[in-house]
């Protein structure tokens, strides 16, 4: 299942939450309980996404 990165506009908190992806962006936010969270683009997504920026992250990965 991955896992979601959410920002709260209302109190600024981050928090991560594990979704299935067919299931709805959380509005709720876990911090303050306003329905001000927003979801963001986590890095996990780029790695479905292209993998391409995967293998050169890995590759400069092991270099260092
Ligand atoms: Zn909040």
């Amino acid at each position: 299942m991955p896992t979601y990165s959410y920002h709260c506009k209302s109190c600024g908190a981050e928090f991560d939450a594990e979704q299935k992806i067919s299931e709805e962006p959380i509005k709720i936010c876990k911090v303050c309980g306003k329905p001000e969270a927003k979801r963001l683009i986590t890095n996990g997504n780029f790695v479905l996404q292209g993998s391409g920026w995967y293998r050169d992250g890995y590759n400069s990965a092991k270099k260092v």
